[in-house]
């Protein structure tokens, strides 16, 4: 079976992330924050799905975290297939780019941006030395970032500052790692349902309603796991540095 590491997937997307990998039998490394019974209830999705699955525990954010991550990872599932990047938190009070701190700020990048970054650091070093594929294959990365990559949000710049930072993140790990035959992609989620936007979702249903978006419903996580179940599966062997947006066609441009 191959493995996957997944973080931030107890709940929400990246919960739909490691259940979408259980039902095409991947084991998945259900990384979580706090909240042990999500992840628990999470790991039996997985198996109930196909797939096999374990808690670790991890503040993606935490540098001493990030190396335990990676080590548990290879004693449960011997290798990394697939890492994906998916831990975010929003701030926690959205305030005016005029008036917002940098206490919020610094904890925005450093679990949004650098916790990714120096987790793909690991990662990239540990399937190096993995044995290829038939492919030539030694692992993918996937990182989740946002339409707030590209889109001002101006009480939340701190969020969107670090989503940008993604876009930067992929392209050059997609550059630096080809040579070893790791493939290394971007996801952009539009609006999904999720704990993240329940405090905001009257506000999103109003504006799906008016047309925010040319396919008018809320994303769901499932959406964002099928989408990572293709690239599991190895269907896109000749893109790299790829930005999928999986956004309901929020990013187009309409005239
Ligand atoms: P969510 O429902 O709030 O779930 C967050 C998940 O991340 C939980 O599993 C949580 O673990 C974990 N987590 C939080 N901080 C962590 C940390 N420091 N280290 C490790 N894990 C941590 O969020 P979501 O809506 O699923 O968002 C997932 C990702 O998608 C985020 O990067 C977010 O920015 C991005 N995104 C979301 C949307 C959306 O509309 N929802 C849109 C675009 C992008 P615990 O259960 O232990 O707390």
């Amino acid at each position: 079976m191959p493995v996957a590491l997944v973080t931030g997937s107890s709940r929400g997307i990246g919960r739909g992330i490691a259940v979408a990998l259980g039902r095409i039998g991947w084991k998945v490394v259900v990384n979580y924050a706090g909240n042990r019974a999500a992840a628990d209830e999470c790991v039996a999705l997985v198996k109930a799905a196909g797939g096999d699955a374990t808690p670790v525990q991890g503040d993606v954010g935490v540098t001493a975290d990030r190396a335990r991550l990676v080590e548990e990872t290879i004693r449960w599932g011997g290798r990394i297939d697939l890492l994906v990047n998916n831990a975010g938190v929003a701030p926690d009070v959205r305030a005016d780019i005029l008036e917002a701190g940098e206490e919020s700020f610094d904890r925005l990048i450093r679990i949004n941006l650098k916790g990714p970054y120096f987790l793909t650091q690991a990662v990239a070093k540990a399937m190096a030395v993995q044995t290829p594929d038939e492919s030539g294959s030694r692992g993918q990365i996937v990182t989740v970032s946002s339409i707030s990559a590209y889109t001002a949000s101006v009480n939340r710049g701190d969020y969107c500052i670090a989503k940008a930072g993604l876009g930067m993140l992929t392209a050059l790990f997609a550059a630096r790692l080809a040579d070893l035959g790791i493939r290394v992609y971007e996801i952009r989620p539009g609006v999904i349902a999720t704990d993240m936007t329940g405090p905001v979702k009257a506000k999103y249903d109003a504006l799906i309603a008016g047309g925010l978006t040319p396919i008018k419903r809320w994303g769901q996580p499932d959406d964002i796991g099928r989408t990572i179940s293709a690239i599991a599966r190895g269907d896109l062997p000749f893109s790299t540095g790829e930005v999928i947006n999986v956004d309901g066609g929020f990013h187009l441009r309409l005239l």
